[in-house]
């Protein structure tokens, strides 16, 4: 039997406020997070469908990156220099702004540097000095860094590594927990007065009207003043115009290697293989690239084939003493458009949607709720 809603229920937990958020991911909450600041009267629920966010947010690798060169060539040959450059700058804000809010303790944030290898095959191998010269010079003024990315070929074995031809390093590059920085945010926002209500799922949004379910099978109706959807891969659920292609990532991680003597975060072929150290385990994810429509999914079950290859790039990469059994492996969801920019959508008179941070979700959403946040009326 489903129990009928009582009054207590609907004009507390369930009252309509005046901006309802779905999705407490990294975007849902740093959009509260920004609302609240340049309105701090502004009542807001987020409404989470499940028990803790469950798409990208908690799921990720936790790299504190703007990009590494292979990657910020291949967007400036995508989408123009200018816009390479708008969101390598946003990313690099929006680390500065997790820094600002945070302590490392609270985040476990390591300012351990990171690096880009890169082999002969590479399409500008010729010139790779003179491309990362031009990238130095473009991005001075972001990082305020003479030159931010640097030759080091020679370190490539004393980091364990083999059978890459270069290394660049990048020493500001950082890694982070993603676990608590997600957790560390939900208590900021809460502090602030936000709502966050677990186990409620919207199933649909008419204009101003938004229907959801809750885990006791309950029909709820709200009708806030807005509503901003940030359900990243899961939005063509809801609107299926917006287009936001789900893309799953998947990572596996080592059992313990006593005395690694990697540290620091690691990509190879445009970011689409990446590894760190975690503690004194490697966490390696990505290989997507070897099965793009495979992996354009929502489920999280996650592929023997993306595992199989993470790990024989750990074989073929890792100096042989280093190798270990994998021991743990996980997948999550991002959401991507074809530009690899976010999307921030106004869907009807009172709906927004912040969408698809192409998996740079860390270093962005604290920059694109800013964005969110003045689109939808709220300037300081
Ligand atoms: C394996 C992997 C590695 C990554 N590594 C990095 C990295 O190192 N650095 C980096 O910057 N980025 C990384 N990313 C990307 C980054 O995690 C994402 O860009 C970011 O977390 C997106 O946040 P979000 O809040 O938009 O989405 P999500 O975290 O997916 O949040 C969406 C939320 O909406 C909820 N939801 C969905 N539908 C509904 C509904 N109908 N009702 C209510 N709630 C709903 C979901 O449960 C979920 O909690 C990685 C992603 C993955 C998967």
């Amino acid at each position: 039997m489903i129990a009928a809603i009582s009054i207590w229920e609907k004009e507390s937990f369930y009252a309509s406020p005046d901006v309802l958020i779905a999705g407490s991911g990294l975007m849902g909450l740093w959009s509260a997070f920004e609302l609240k600041r340049r309105k701090p009267s502004l009542r807001i629920t987020i409404l989470e469908k499940n028990s803790i966010p469950l798409g990208a947010s908690t799921r990720n690798a936790g790299f504190a990156c703007f990009g590494s060169p292979t990657e910020l060539i291949a967007d400036a040959e995508r989408n123009g220099i200018d816009q390479m450059l708008s969101v390598a700058g946003m990313r690099y804000k929006g680390i500065e702004k997790i820094r600002k809010y945070f302590t490392e303790e609270e985040i476990a944030f390591e300012a351990c540097g990171g690096y880009e290898c890169i082999n002969r095959d590479y399409k500008y191998w010729q010139e790779l000095d003179t491309r990362i010269e031009w990238l130095n010079g473009l991005l001075k003024d972001i990082t305020k860094e003479k030159n931010i990315f640097k030759r080091k070929d020679a370190d490539i074995p004393g980091l364990g590594l083999r059978n890459f031809d270069a290394l660049i390093s990048n020493k500001t590059e950082a890694a982070l927990h993603s676990g608590k920085l997600v957790q560390a945010l939900t208590r900021k926002v809460k502090s602030m007065g936000v709502e966050i209500i677990n186990g409620v799922t919207i199933t649909h949004c008419d204009g101003s009207r938004i229907e959801a379910g809750d885990s006791s099978g309950r029909l709820l109706y709200f009708t806030p003043v807005q509503s901003l959807f940030c359900t990243n891969a899961f939005t063509e659920q809801l609107f299926p115009s917006l287009q936001v292609a789900p893309a799953r990532g998947q990572v596996i991680v080592t059992a313990p290697i006593p005395g690694l003597p990697m540290k620091g975060t690691f990509h190879f072929e445009e970011g689409f293989y990446y590894w760190r150290h975690l503690g004194n385990r490697i966490l390696i994810g990505g290989a997507r690239n070897l099965a793009i429509d495979a992996e354009q999914t929502l489920s999280m079950e996650g592929s023997d084939t993306i595992r199989e290859a993470l790990e024989v790039f750990l074989q073929n990469h890792l100096h042989p003493t280093l190798l270990r059994p994998v021991e743990t492996h996980w997948s999550g969801i991002m959401g991507f458009t074809k530009n690899k920019l976010p999307q921030i959508e106004k869907i009807s008179d009172t709906a927004y949607a912040v969408i698809a941070c192409n998996g740079m979700g860390v270093a962005l959403t604290p920059v694109v709720a800013e964005q969110v946040a003045t689109f939808m009326g709220y300037d300081f």
